[in-house]
């Protein structure tokens, strides 16, 4: 079914498949904000628990699923420059188990050289690069990129990708860590990042899985439902994209997390609300900080190669 807009705020827009340009849809999940209305951006907040989401669609001729109408780019862009999250800076402990288990996993394939951390936010990923590792973020949100950059001391440029001239084809690994569901236009994202990378350079890229059994079961419950998640990706569409982009895959993987009690607790209230009140006990608890390893097998990560030119058969 092909579609035309309905009148909206003009805080919205309308957009096409981002992986094959089609503009036929169905709609996954109604949305649940009030489009009419402007007053947007006071929403946003990563542990908001109140997860109102724009209208989910899913592209009928690939499988993408994206928000479609969805606030504008430059309104998002806004957003992230703005964005504070304190309660970033208290996960630090765990939030670092869980990168260094990517680390890890990229380490298989890479063992070290120049490194871009895409949306490092207050640089914990970058943080934990060794000595064998050349490590700079990217970041919007200015007070994460001063953060990161002045108390963590990183190399890190406040901003989005297209903003820095980053040398290209310089860089062996660009690490992406939910990042990409949030981007205006991925595939565009994920040629730029192409465009750094030397010839069998990686990407590392984790996004939340649409298709995870978490997800379906429940539904525009699930967690991952967000206002300001642009893309919702499966496995398949996930891999379309990274090989539209000019990437051959190497390791699609769920990766493992680690979170405090406290913050494990606050999930499970998800589905049980009246653990909400032994959050509130355990949140200033040592047990509350004791860190544990989970998978709930609903978030991706995939590690994929930059292609090798071909020489016409040449060697
Ligand atoms: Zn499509």
């Amino acid at each position: 079914m092909l579609h035309s807009p309905p009148s909206y705020s003009p805080m919205f827009e309308y957009v096409d498949c981002n992986l094959c340009g089609a503009n036929d849809y169905r709609v996954l999940y109604p949305s649940t904000i009030d489009e009419t209305s402007a007053g947007a951006l006071s929403y946003f907040r990563q542990s908001d628990p109140n997860n109102l989401n724009c209208r989910i669609v899913v592209c009928n001729r690939c499988g993408l699923a994206y928000s479609n109408p969805r606030e504008k780019q430059e309104l998002l862009n806004d957003v992230y420059r703005s964005v504070e999250d304190e309660e970033y800076l208290k996960q630090r402990s765990w939030k670092e188990a869980s990168y260094r288990w990517n680390l890890a996993r990229l380490e298989r394939h890479v063992a070290g050289g120049r490194l871009l951390d895409f949306g490092c936010g207050h640089g914990f990923f970058l943080s934990l690069l060794g000595d064998r590792w050349d490590g700079y973020g990217v970041e919007p949100a200015r007070a994460a990129a001063r953060y990161a950059s002045e108390i963590i001391g990183q190399n890190v440029y406040c901003g989005f990708l297209d903003e820095h001239n980053f040398d290209t084809g310089t860089f062996d690994a660009v690490t992406m860590f939910h990042v990409l569901e949030h981007v205006a236009n991925p595939k565009g994202e994920l040629g730029r990042i192409n465009g750094l990378l030397k010839p069998g350079g990686y990407v590392y890229l984790e996004v939340p899985d649409l298709g995870s059994v978490l997800s379906r079961w429940r539904k525009r419950r699930w967690w991952y439902i967000m206002r300001f998640h642009t893309y919702y990706f499966t496995r398949s569409s996930l891999l379309r994209i990274v090989r539209a982009a000019g990437f051959e895959l190497v390791d699609v993987h769920r990766p493992v997390k680690t979170w405090s009690v406290a913050y494990l607790t606050r999930k499970a209230t998800a589905f049980v609300p009246r653990l909400a009140v032994a959050e509130r006990v355990l949140a200033p608890s040592r047990l509350g900080a004791v860190n544990v390893n989970v998978n709930l097998r609903d978030i991706l990560g995939v590690i994929a190669r930059k292609e090798r030119p071909s020489y016409g058969g040449a060697g």
